[in-house]
């Protein structure tokens, strides 16, 4: 701005700009852009977690094998179990995990069976040990007994043939335990999205060197390093770049031709914007954007050749909303994720005032714990700046105030997004 008239007030400050993108506009805009990287390699199950699977994964077994016992007790034929009084039968033999028993079982006969023992030919149901009486070979069973009970079916967790996992499936502890169960040793999963970070800033300085006057440390590198870690993407850290056009213009276009994405932080705020739009309109197209949020308004998204960049806000919290909102729902499409919704939320009594005015979105950082009567109850972490970093240390989620929403008074309900395990 280059001629003399003073703005009434700096649009920086306004939360009320009609050029503002609403939070789901800003993250459905860049869904469209962000296309599942192709290439597949096989894994070792164990390296599956947090992996993409590239293909279904169809069960070559029954899970289980075979019909077994749910219980320690003794494998019986409903037939004989008695409606009233009690019966008297035969124990024939044993059938323990993985040592089955050899023979069939007739009528008036138990064979002990152990949990995981496979149910002799003939049996159909399981008496628990608790409920006989046994004495030498003699088993004493009384009545309120039903057929089949105490069996699991062969392939009644999974059949042959069925679809275990699907493409898309985005692997979990209990998958890679399925997959063991089906006696898989290797998968197909997608190659992971490579994602090169950077800071930017004449004021930052690495950790382990001393603050000169008006230096600060760059924390924002080790956030996004831990995010991106979790997400189990391909990391090329481009470490921290001055306020330097030829700089920064260097490690952009290097990164771009490296990387699916790249994330910068800092230079987008109005004050540093122009600086960063023109060397970032050299190299691509890519948009300033306002978003009706708080914190993590500034946002330059768009393309460096066919990378996906994210210039994120320089604030510390700000960083991690914005990649909670925009960056990981991205990371997760360009991976192949099929992943149910993302940003579920679930609704909590807010125990304290949180002052908002209506206009944008606000995502204050809130500790949020099960009360006695069954309900959530949720706090803020304190002050909010979006400086301070504390505050999502502290925190388990954010409390999500809608634009409209005006000061919550305590008492009133509000709804959360966890964050554990995430961010
Ligand atoms: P900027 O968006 O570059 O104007 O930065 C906004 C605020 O975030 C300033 O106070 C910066 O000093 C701070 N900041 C920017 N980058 C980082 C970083 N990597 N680590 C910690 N603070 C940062
Ligand atoms: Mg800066």
């Amino acid at each position: 701005m280059n001629d003399s008239t003073i703005p009434a007030q700096p649009s920086c400050a306004d939360p009320f700009e009609p050029g503002s993108l609403s939070v789901e506009q800003a993250r459905l805009r860049i869904l469209a852009h962000a296309d599942p990287v192709t290439g597949t390699e096989r894994v070792a199950i164990r390296q599956g977690l947090a992996r993409v699977l590239s293909d279904d994964v169809i069960s070559p077994i029954n899970v289980p094998p075979r019909t077994n016992s749910a219980m320690d007790g003794y494998a019986v034929q409903g037939a004989d179990l008695p409606a009233e009084g009690e019966v008297s039968l035969r124990i024939i033999g044993e059938s323990y995990a993985g040592t089955p028993y050899g023979g069939p079982l007739g009528s008036g006969e138990a064979v002990r069976i152990m949990t995981g023992g496979v149910m002799p030919m003939g049996s159909d149901s399981v008496v628990i040990q608790e409920q006989v009486v046994a004495t030498g070979d003699v088993l004493r069973v009384g009545s309120g007994h039903r057929t089949g009970q105490n069996v699991r079916a062969t392939g009644e967790d999974l059949a042959e043939g069925e679809v275990a996992l699907c493409a898309g499936r985005l692997l979990t502890p209990a998958d890679l335990g399925l997959l063991a169960s089906l006696g898989f040793a290797e998968i197909g999963v997608r190659r992971r999205p490579r994602v090169a970070f950077l800071s930017t800033g004449d004021e930052l300085r690495g950790i382990g060197t001393p603050l000169d006057e008006g230096q600060i440390y760059d924390s924002n590198r080790y956030t996004l390093y831990a995010m991106l870690s979790r997400m189990g993407v391909d990391l090329l850290d481009l470490g921290v770049v001055g306020d330097d056009k030829g700089a920064l213009e260097e490690t952009l276009t290097a990164a771009a031709g490296d990387a699916d994405v790249v994330i910068s932080t800092g230079g987008v705020s109005v004050g540093e914007a122009d600086f960063t739009r023109e060397i970032l309109a050299r190299l691509g197209q890519v948009g300033f954007w306002k978003i009706a949020m708080k914190p993590g308004r500034p946002l330059a998204f768009g393309q460096l050749g066919s990378t996906l960049f994210f210039g994120l806000p320089g604030n510390p919290v700000a960083v991690m909303v914005t990649f909670h909102q925009f960056v990981r729902p991205a990371l997760l499409r360009l991976a192949g994720a099929e992943t149910p919704d993302q940003f579920a939320r679930l609704t909590a009594v807010c125990s304290e005032r949180l002052r908002k005015r209506a206009g944008r979105a606000e995502f204050t950082r809130g500790i949020v714990e099960s009360r006695p009567d069954g309900t959530l109850s949720v706090r803020s972490t304190g002050r909010q700046g979006s400086g301070i970093l504390r505050s999502m240390s502290l925190a388990n989620c954010f409390i999500v105030l809608p634009a409209e929403r005006e000061t919550v008074e305590p008492g009133e309900t509000v709804q959360v997004e966890l964050f554990q395990g995430m961010l």
